[in-house]
């Protein structure tokens, strides 16, 4: 093993930033009061859990009521689905709802549970490069659609839809819009009014704040049924004792993230095409995953043809390069990724694909290392399983 580990897979976590540990600090130990306690120490929880909320309000330009906190993206996006969902039919709104086709497993997997209790469901497919054209949601809207969802930025291809466009047209037909903006934070604005959305969650881990605590954005007046029964927190949104130090350091996460947004595109954009740039000019037959102009900053999607990214991934590992593959390990088959698929690559293809995500800590320096590493790797892969396409 190198000794230093070259982190590429900040689309799947962020280490927390220091900074950020120190404002959590004082709320494991010497803050341990519960925000619905009466006493001094609850009323210093409860103020801290406050101010946390002003913070996320400033940053989406939203108030603090239109704020849930939650247990990270995926609880945010039940929530988002499911209460607004069941709300929606209770209120007699439709029963028809329409999910992107790369949605994270989150949306994908809620909208397939509201499919079992009887709401109906379109798949919205995404172009070659995947993103969702708006002419296309126009067409899936039907009389009857209460909800929509259609992530802002995908997770695994770094591709950025153009939210505020699909925004609009849920709003004139008076449908919600729900939006997965998990990977936005630090790279992309969150202005909820300008980006037309009702619902937007965000998970603090993938923006350099702790994991497990997350928050939803709820417009106000959109229907909303309590996923987490018990207690009146958040509104009787989301009951269960807060999460004060972690809704503390996803405040000043996202805040840091905001503040930094414009210097950490710059410096991150740089970065991905230089190695995008350089693998695609060093491995032949090698594309680009996603779409080169909407994309992440920190997103370098890679397909090698006839190799296995698992045994890319297994190679970079030993060389102290931590990345992350288009393909998930259910039940010892290699699944290709329903994202890749969707984009139309042959399940063969999306095998060989292989994502590098970049944050904070990747110098030119680590690019440089995978840029000299990575080409000999698929060479030998090639010279053991030679091509046969
Ligand atoms: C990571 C991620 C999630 C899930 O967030 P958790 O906090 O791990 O539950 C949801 N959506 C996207 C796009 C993600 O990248």
């Amino acid at each position: 093993m190198r000794e230093r580990i070259v982190y590429l897979d900040h689309a799947a976590t962020t280490p927390l930033d220091p900074q950020v540990f120190e404002a959590m600090r004082p709320y494991f130990t010497q803050q341990p009061g519960n925000p619905s306690s009466i006493h001094q120490l609850g009323r210093a929880a409860l103020q801290a859990v406050d101010d946390a909320r002003e913070q996320v309000a400033l940053v989406l330009g939203c108030t603090r009521r239109e704020l849930v906190f939650t247990g990270g993206g995926s609880e945010g996006a039940n929530l988002a689905l499911k209460g607004a969902a069941f709300a929606l039919r209770e209120a007699g709104r439709g029963a028809h709802l329409i999910v992107s086709a790369i949605e994270h497993h989150a949306v994908i997997h809620a909208a397939a549970y509201l499919q079992r209790c009887g709401f109906t469901l379109t798949h919205l497919p995404v172009t070659s490069t995947g993103l969702v054209r708006p002419d296309d949601l126009r067409a899936a809207l039907r009389p009857d659609t209460a909800l929509v969802s259609v992530m802002y930025a995908n997770n695994e291809l770094g591709t950025v839809q153009p939210l505020a466009a699909l925004g609009a047209i849920c709003r004139e037909a008076d449908v919600i819009f729900h939006t997965d903006a998990v990977q936005a934070p630090g790279c992309l604005p969150l202005d909820v009014e300008a980006l037309n959305v009702d619902l937007l969650s965000l998970t603090a881990h993938k923006f350099y704040g702790p994991k497990g605590v997350g928050v939803l954005y709820v417009r106000r007046d959109t229907p909303l049924l309590p996923q987490i029964n018990g207690g009146g927190q958040e509104r009787r949104r989301r009951a269960g004792t807060e999460n004060v130090p972690g809704i503390v350091g996803l405040a000043a996460a996202l805040t840091r993230a905001e503040a930094g947004r414009s210097a950490y595109t710059a410096r991150m954009t740089l970065l991905r095409d230089r190695l995008i740039d350089g693998l695609l000019a060093r491995i032949p037959q090698s594309w680009l995953n996603g779409d080169r102009e909407q994309r992440l900053p920190t997103n370098a999607h890679l397909g090698f043809a006839c190799v296995e990214g698992e045994s890319v991934l297994l190679l970079l590992d030993q060389a102290g390069i931590c990345a992350s593959s288009g393909s998930a390990c259910t039940s010892g088959a290699l699944e290709p990724s329903h994202v890749l698929l969707a984009l139309g690559l042959e399940p063969d293809a999306a095998n060989g694909s292989v994502r590098f995500t970049l944050g904070y800590s990747i110098s030119e320096a680590e690019v440089d290392y995978v840029l000299a590493v990575l080409p000999p790797m698929i060479e030998r892969l090639r010279a053991v399983v030679p091509c046969t396409t």
